[in-house]
């Protein structure tokens, strides 16, 4: 990511606070449309070549885990298609938002000290202050409850 005056990325974030607040209104998941038969043996739809009964279109989402659904109303379809894509919008701008921010913090010297080199001072920024803090990569260990390594391995026959 190429680096920006911190001016710049102060206007960056605006905007998209303000893109953020024009979000209109959403929801996650995602419309299917479905074909069923309905198992009685002598209606059209058990013939190999009739599609089903359809279509019904399901709104699903996962929530806490679960997937539910939910049938719409034809009516409601162009509606509900229309905040799912807010929803993507939303997620969309919300990871923008972040990464301004990481970046904004990375770019304000803290109180005290000087600007960080700006672009062109070459190599990487140096940490305010001097101090001997040493950077590493996160890595899935940092985190208390998730393995180092997916334990596919272990125990596993083949
Ligand atoms: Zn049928």
């Amino acid at each position: 990511m190429p680096e920006e005056p911190i001016d710049e990325l102060e206007r960056h974030r605006a905007e998209l606070y303000v893109r953020l607040a024009e979000t209109g209104d959403f929801r996650p998941g995602s419309v299917n449309e479905t074909w069923r038969r309905c198992g009685k043996p002598n209606c059209a739809c058990a013939q190999p070549d009739h599609p089903g009964h359809g279509p019904r279109y399901l709104w699903t989402r996962s929530a806490g885990g679960k997937t539910r659904s939910r049938q719409l109303a034809a009516a409601e379809l162009d509606k509900v298609r229309r905040e799912i894509a807010n929803y993507r919008q939303f997620v969309a701008v919300t990871e923008q938002i972040m990464q301004v921010n990481e970046a904004i913090c990375e770019a304000r010297p803290a109180a005290g000290t000087q600007a960080p080199p700006g672009p062109g001072a070459g190599g990487r920024k140096r940490h305010p202050r001097g101090l001997n803090v040493k950077l590493r990569p996160r890595t899935q260990g940092d985190f208390p409850g998730v393995p180092r390594r997916w334990p596919r391995r272990r125990g596993c026959p083949s």
